[in-house]
């Protein structure tokens, strides 16, 4: 089942998106100072903005403004029209503060529903969210989305694996959300309780927050004999539920743009890039009112493609994100993501998918270390392999570490609760 929308020809859908753009522009412009002085700053009023095709004469919102603006200085409501506030952690320095009023949270229960229909779930499903219940939007972004679907919820949280074994087998979860780390540790869990994971009743695993790579997912889906569906979003933007894969093709995530307007920028010039060209995202809300948000710059490279999809839906389709801009490594001169050495390192069977990268300088060298585990029992010559790994990561990025060490199964620490954490720059 899906809505009408999802179904809309692209000449709908723009007409749509323009007048919501407008009204968008006009709240923001309206109640938010920091906007009316950078709309004023860039000579553009908000009668300029006629439709989707003048949106790059606005300028872009960053992460910057968001701290810059803490806690309350983005908000376009009145305080007693809020109904829920949230928090996304930075590394450094203040938390980004978003807000929701009632409308708000009914167009998130909504999307995320839309999303759960997509990745295949439907009412009277179970689906067991461990994704972390609080400030993070992860939590109870799924967890109103399953309620919306008409499905019930066990909210389990992260954390406590064993228990969550327990519950997905004794209550019978058709569905579990998680990060894609999370999902694997699980798995491992699972086994070392004496529990196949392919014998329990999952059959979808929602899975976000952190990039995916295929060979992960593959990963993911043979370890758990469940599909891998992947789910993007951000809190700035609204949390979970701005894009989702649909289960038949799994083929690029469905960003429901009724409600999120996607453009790809070259992250240099800041120009806009041709479909297919991949660059750093920029979103803008459509219809949010405790928090318009206006060409933010997400940090997240993809690409988009407005090709017709296998599942019938003509909503744009971005690419899986290959990784923040922020998470670029640049060593010795290469411009590397850990997801593409990722990407090489799970082609071998003979590697779990556990690994970390430590950076040095030594000098004025850099120098990368990268530890890969091995799979469980693996009784094979590890030299050879080490070979073999090195061979391929030079045939295909160019770049080998200067060590690369095998480890034992199980020896590379593993994330219970929250992001995992696989680059550890030390320079
Ligand atoms: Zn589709």
């Amino acid at each position: 089942m899906t809505e009408e929308i999802e179904h809309a020809s692209r000449s709908e859908l723009r007409e749509l998106q323009s007048a919501r753009l407008r009204t968008t522009v006009e709240r923001a412009y309206e109640n938010v100072p920091f906007y009316r002085d950078a709309l004023d700053e860039a000579g553009v009023t908000p009668g300029d903005i006629r439709g989707v095709e003048d949106l790059h004469e606005l300028p872009f919102t960053t992460k910057a403004d968001f701290r810059d603006q803490y806690p309350d200085g983005l908000f376009a409501v009145d305080d007693d029209e809020l109904r829920r506030i949230h928090a996304s952690s930075g590394t450094t320095g203040k938390p980004k503060i978003v807000a929701y009023t009632e409308a708000d949270l009914e167009l998130w229960h909504g999307v995320m529903a839309r999303s759960m229909r997509a990745a295949g779930l439907e009412p009277g499903d179970t689906v067991q969210n461990a994704y972390g219940y609080g400030l993070f939007t992860g939590g109870l972004g799924f967890h109103g989305g399953a309620e919306a679907l008409g499905a019930t919820v066990i909210p389990s949280s992260s954390g406590n694996t064993q228990r969550q074994v327990e519950l997905a087998q004794d209550l019978g979860s058709d569905a579990i959300g998680c990060t894609p780390s999370y999902a694997l540790y699980f798995a491992e869990t699972a086994e070392e309780l004496g529990v196949d994971p392919r014998e329990l009743p999952l059959s979808v695993v929602l899975y976000g927050a952190e990039p995916c790579t295929e060979p992960m997912r593959e990963e993911i889906e043979t370890r758990l004999g469940a599909t891998g569906i992947e789910n993007y979003g951000l809190s700035e933007l609204i949390g979970p539920g701005v894009a989702v894969e649909c289960a038949k093709a799994q083929d690029g995530l469905h960003i429901w743009e009724d409600h999120f307007y996607p453009e790809v920028i070259d992250p240099e010039t800041g120009e806009p890039l041709p479909e297919g060209e991949e660059g750093e995202l920029v979103l803008t809300s459509l219809s949010k009112e405790a928090l318009p948000v206006l060409r933010y710059r997400t940090g997240d490279m993809t690409s988009l493609t407005y090709d017709e999809c296998d599942c019938g839906r003509t909503m744009v389709r971005m690419d899986g994100v290959t990784g923040r801009a922020d998470d670029l490594l640049i060593v010795r001169g290469v411009n590397l993501y850990p997801s593409q050495i990722e990407d090489v390192v799970l082609e071998f069977d003979d590697v779990a998918p556990q690994y970390r990268i430590d950076l040095y300088r030594e000098g004025n060298l850099d120098r990368m270390e990268l530890t890969v585990e091995l799979v469980d029992g693996f009784d094979g010559d590890r030299e050879e392999l080490c070979d073999r790994i090195r061979t391929r990561l030079q045939n295909a990025l160019s770049f080998t570490p200067d060590e690369l060490e095998l480890v034992e199964y199980g020896s590379i620490e593993r994330t219970e609760v929250g992001k995992v954490k696989r680059v550890y720059d030390h320079r």
